[in-house]
């Protein structure tokens, strides 16, 4: 089991999510942020503190948000130097990123 950060991150990355992180499984892509799955201990202290619920179990995400799960595991294997442990400037709201960009940003390369 672990916990994954699925669409709504890409439109807002407000970051409230890495404050309470104990072990610092945050990772920054361009478009959102990433839970490193094989760090995360499943405390679900993220999981409240996210603004715009996207963080879940992945036990129990809904059957849209599934593609996530592979985008975090990718995304936190393409962005290891992009730890993110401090709040930052959130993104503009509105990206234009969606589900399908998302998954094409982690894959390529
Ligand atoms: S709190 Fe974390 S998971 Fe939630 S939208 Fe902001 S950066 Fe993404
Ligand atoms: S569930 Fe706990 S360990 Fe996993 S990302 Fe959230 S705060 Fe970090």
């Amino acid at each position: 089991m672990t916990y994954v950060v699925t669409e709504n991150c890409i439109k807002c990355k407000h970051q409230d999510c890495v404050l309470v992180c104990p072990v610092d499984c945050f990772y920054e892509g361009p478009n959102m942020l990433v839970i490193d799955p094989d760090e995360c201990i499943d405390c679900a202290l993220c999981e409240p503190e996210c603004p715009v619920e996207a963080i879940w179990s992945d036990d129990e995400l809904p059957q849209e948000e599934i593609p996530f799960i592979e985008i975090n595991e990718k995304g936190a294997e393409k962005y290891r130097d992009a730890n993110i442990v401090d709040q930052q400037e959130p993104m503009a709201h509105k990206s234009p990123y969606n589900t399908a960009e998302a998954i094409k940003v982690v894959q390529i390369d």
